[in-house]
């Protein structure tokens, strides 16, 4: 099909809102970190996909996996048992800390969200749930209510019960705190925020306490929380926020969830999953995105009792849950990771480059700031360093372009789609972030021209 054709089938019949550029990229194949388009244009993929492809388009070991289950057994329903799905129930459980033993396998993150909300409720005999204004968690009629993120349009009247807090953004809130986050840039080169950064924390606290005081009769279903925010933009919150807040919930009888769909499976380098580096134990894990490494796959992770709850108030039941197919991929992705050493090269390689890009911050006067942990990356770009105030879209949208022209395919995100996110497969090598940064430099450096 040429492509002048693929343009008008995507206007005629197909509704991708969000596609990227204005002549959508047409990719044909992948292999690792690598795109190829239709023309044989090669693309170092530093979003893969929106933060899911975990161990490199077609990684040879997945693929030979995916092949072999392919021609054994696609699908049984939950009806039945097979192999795939016990194998990879055992290899999930070990990787979560007691009690977070029970698993119920989905196909999205947004499903996952919803039966965690559906649990919270169940076991908590409450109604009322909060999530951060800038959250993403997904956009069914449930999870949408949860989702707070300018960009999408989201006014639909879902959200019965859902209350959004204010987001403990450390580097857009009232309070200062940049040098408050746990992240490389901040530990190694302190950037030059407000001194009274550590108290910026028990402003948010006190704003978290202000909300938890509005949920109906002062109880809580349950606190859902992205480890770091990934559609609003690599939003990360100061140090001990999330310990006291998650104390706060629990004290109250309400559910901790730690939605993992982005910060999971060793993408934040230092830990597997991103509420370890918080120090916390939550109630309840989703997953979905990086444990199929594309393939959809999703999982809730619980206490027994909490799954008790749930199974005394409604009868879970999904017909492609934990198929055999994204069963027996997920088992092969985790051992990739594992035998490749994906999240120590995660921690190495994702240093490395935020590094770079903190270089880059000081050469550029809109770039307001570099931040992250391991390879979830965000830079956010202001019209100068002193307002902070978002550089307009059409201005981002030039140097995101600039850098698709020159081989780089990065992502975006936040309030005014202002802060490009870099989230490569956690197989990327230092030489490919030199390449990914000289371009980065520069687009920006032909944007200033
Ligand atoms: N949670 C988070 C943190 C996400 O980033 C997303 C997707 N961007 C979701 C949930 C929803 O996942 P899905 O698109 O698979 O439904």
């Amino acid at each position: 099909m040429p492509y002048s054709r693929v343009l008008e089938v995507y206007r005629e019949h197909l509704s991708c809102e969000l596609v990227y550029f204005p002549d959508p990229l047409l990719l044909h194949q992948g292999h690792m970190q690598w795109l190829f388009d239709h023309e044989g244009n090669r693309y170092l993929d530093f979003f893969s996909g929106i933060v899911t492809v975990s161990v490199g388009h077609c990684h040879p070991k997945v693929n030979a996996v995916a092949q072999k289950q392919l021609s054994r057994l696609w699908h049984t329903s939950n009806l039945f048992f097979h192999p795939p799905i016990h194998e990879y129930a055992e290899q999930l459980s070990a990787l979560l800390p007691d009690p977070l033993k029970v698993i119920f396998f989905m196909n999205s993150g947004s499903e996952a969200n919803d039966l965690a909300m559906l649990m919270a409720r169940a076991h908590s005999t409450n109604t009322d749930i909060i999530s951060f204004r800038g959250a993403y968690h997904g956009c069914s009629p449930y999870t949408i209510g949860l989702s707070n993120v300018g960009q999408f349009k989201m006014k639909l009247p879902s959200g019965e019960g859902c209350q959004s807090t204010m987001c403990p953004d450390v580097f857009r809130g009232p309070w200062g705190g940049s040098h408050c986050r746990d992240s490389p840039v901040q530990t190694i080169r302190k950037c030059s925020c407000a001194p009274d950064c550590c108290q910026a924390k028990d402003q948010y606290i006190e704003q978290f306490k202000d909300t938890l005081s509005t949920c109906v009769g002062k109880s809580i279903a349950g606190f859902f929380a992205e480890p770091i925010q990934g559609v609003n933009g690599v939003v990360q919150y100061p140090k001990g926020f999330l310990k006291e807040a998650f104390q706060l919930v629990q004290e109250r009888g309400g559910v901790c969830i730690a939605d993992e769909v982005q910060t999971g499976f060793g993408r934040l380098g230092s830990h597997f999953w991103g509420f370890q580096t918080h120090g916390v134990l939550p109630d309840i894990v989703t997953m979905a995105k990086g444990i199929g490494n594309g393939f959809p796959m999703a999982a809730v992770v619980t206490t027994p009792e909490i799954a008790k709850s749930l199974a005394k108030s409604v009868l879970h039941f999904n017909t492609f849950g934990g198929n055999p197919m994204a069963c027996a991929i997920a088992s092969a992705v985790l051992e990739v990771i594992k035998e490749e050493k994906l999240q120590e090269n995660s921690l190495e390689v994702g240093t490395y480059l935020l590094l770079k890009l903190a270089e880059l911050r000081d050469e550029f006067e809109i770039i307001g700031d570099v931040r992250g942990k391991g390879l979830m990356v965000g830079i956010e770009m202001v019209k100068d360093k002193a307002s902070r105030q978002p550089l307009p879209r059409e201005e981002v949208n030039q140097i995101h372009e600039g850098c698709r022209r020159m081989g780089l395919i990065i992502g975006r995100g936040g309030l005014f789609s202002q802060t490009f996110r870099i989230a490569p497969s956690l197989c990327v090598t230092k030489p490919e972030v030199d390449f990914a940064v000289d371009v980065f430099r520069a687009a920006v450096s032909q944007h200033m021209e």
